[in-house]
């Protein structure tokens, strides 16, 4: 260590966020299995060091563990089937491509024997043309176009998560129109709402996704007064002959650590099961549990593994099943970021440095670092929409210098375009630094945008040692391809 003391009083540091005793140590759950230091101190992926990423591919450079992908599909996929076989011979586990879809990444979860989760026409074409079978991709969204259903219904994917009775009605009447049954999914709203380590238990939900369980006040756009929305779409899609109703899905939340609010919401839609089967005689052979199973962003974070998960969801299906008198339905969940997220880190390159001063809560001045890589908020804008905590480290190096506390930013006219509100650096961090920060593999790429005209950073796998670009950096032609140029409008 330098001279210099660690900051770790520092007025400006959040409780959870002690200075760390080694700034270069790499906290195991927030990287990928691949990651580690090697024998030069460099950050590497199976042994690529990150000095080679940046000079091969660029930065930032979104760099996907395929390895560490793949292993987190398998166990969610072994050990859902291991906890729902004797219940209901297994479980499908449906990646939720909104977290991070591309043709490679549809393709390395259906080789490893997931399903494929769409929530637009845009995500069903890439996993079509990634070679997924039609019958293992669901469409999502609240608001589907007639293209994105007979795009659907062309294809013929195994489910359509229809949303409203508004949607039903459309998809039934599109349906009909070219002779097909549609195999829909009623997504319920359970009324719980879960994240992190809390959840809330309601009986309405104000949000536009889903079919309450609750009776309706109003009787307005579709409702019956007195009838729960969710009881009027099961009747119509079993009155409907274009529509094959499967079964429900409901989905609680994103970065969820507790059990308790998925067994609760799996509680309530079985009891909404009970009562479809007393009404109308029928037994809905399929149940969506949704995402939303949390990963660590940052050390604090204590994400469990998916066959605990498992286990747990299994433990109180069965109980409600047997309480109710239900065969069980074939059970499927849709995770996302549990998969994609910790496979994933962006590698950036460090400009300029500098420190500010700031008035502390205490009343004194404190002084903050400021960081600025050559990305930001369009390449991961979850800290800017959902003040969602990263960490980074140096990773072309270590070092001795003493850790300080800093704010990692990118390079966008936006004084919010923060990429990691608060983390311990060594000091010396210097332009021409490479900057790692992890789990950055859901929500980054499939959220990215051209804000400020930036171009959008390339996307690397490594796997057995070997790194390859599996989406190419944009260029400035990419860039200027849609536009209209007024003075050459041919
Ligand atoms: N399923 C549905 C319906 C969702 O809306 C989402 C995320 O918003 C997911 C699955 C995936 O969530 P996560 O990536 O948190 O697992």
């Amino acid at each position: 260590m330098t001279e210099t003391a660690p900051q770790s009083a520092h007025p400006l540091a959040p409780a959870w966020l002690p200075a760390p005793a080694d700034p270069d140590a790499l906290a195991p759950l927030v990287w990928s299995s691949g990651v580690a230091r090697d024998a030069a101190g460099e950050l590497a992926v199976q042994g690529v060091p990150a000095s080679v990423l940046a000079e091969r591919f660029g930065t930032p450079v979104l760099v996907m563990d395929e390895d560490d992908f793949r292993a987190r599909a398998r166990a969610f996929r072994e050990g859902f089937d291991a906890a729902f076989e004797s219940l209901c011979g297994g479980a499908d586990v449906y990646f939720a491509g909104k977290s991070m879809l591309t043709l490679s990444t549809a393709r390395w979860a259906a080789e490893e024997g997931l399903r494929v989760d769409t929530a637009s026409g845009g995500e069903l074409a890439i996993a079509l043309r990634a070679g997924v079978l039609p019958e293992h991709i669901g469409l999502h969204g609240n608001n589907k176009s007639a293209a994105e259903l007979a795009t659907a219904l062309d294809a013929g994917v195994g489910r359509i998560i229809v949303d409203s009775v508004d949607e039903l009605e459309f998809l039934a009447a599109r349906a009909a129109e070219r002779g097909q049954v549609a195999p829909v999914m009623l997504r319920v709203t359970p009324g719980v709402h879960a994240h992190t380590h809390d959840f809330i238990a309601t009986a309405h939900e104000d949000q536009k996704f889903g079919l309450s369980l609750t009776p309706s006040a109003t009787g307005r756009d579709g409702n019956e007064a007195g009838v729960a929305p969710a009881a009027v779409a099961v009747r119509t899609a079993l009155q409907a002959d274009s529509i094959r109703l499967l079964g429900l899905h409901c989905h609680i939340g994103s970065q969820i650590f507790e059990a308790d609010g998925f067994g609760l919401a799996a509680e309530r839609v079985l009891g909404f099961l009970a009562e479809v089967k007393d009404e109308h005689g029928v037994e809905l052979p399929e149940l969506d549990l949704g995402g939303g199973h949390g990963i660590a962003y940052t050390a604090v974070d204590e994400p469990r593994p998916a066959a605990e998960i498992a286990d747990a969801l299994a433990d109180d299906v069965q109980k409600a099943v047997e309480r109710l008198g239900l065969t069980c339905p074939r059970i499927s969940i849709e995770p996302g970021r549990a998969i994609s997220g910790p496979a994933g880190f962006t590698l950036y390159s460090v400009g300029v440095t500098k420190t500010v001063d700031v008035d502390a809560p205490d009343g004194g001045t404190a002084s903050r670092r400021y960081v600025a890589v050559d990305g930001g908020m369009s390449d991961n804008p979850r800290p800017v929409l959902y003040d969602a905590e990263y960490t980074a480290a140096l990773a072309s190096r270590t070092s001795d210098a003493a850790p300080v506390l800093s704010r990692v930013v990118g390079k966008h006219c936006e004084s919010g375009d923060i990429l990691v509100r608060d983390v311990w650096l060594p000091e010396d961090v210097a332009r021409g630094d490479l900057l790692a920060v992890p789990a950055t593999g859901a929500y980054t790429h499939s959220m990215s945008s051209n804000y400020n005209a930036l171009l959008r950073p390339a996307v690397v796998a490594v796997r057995d040692g070997e790194a390859r670009e599996v989406v190419r950096r944009e260029t400035l032609d990419d860039l200027l391809r849609r536009e209209v140029d007024p003075q050459n409008p041919a």
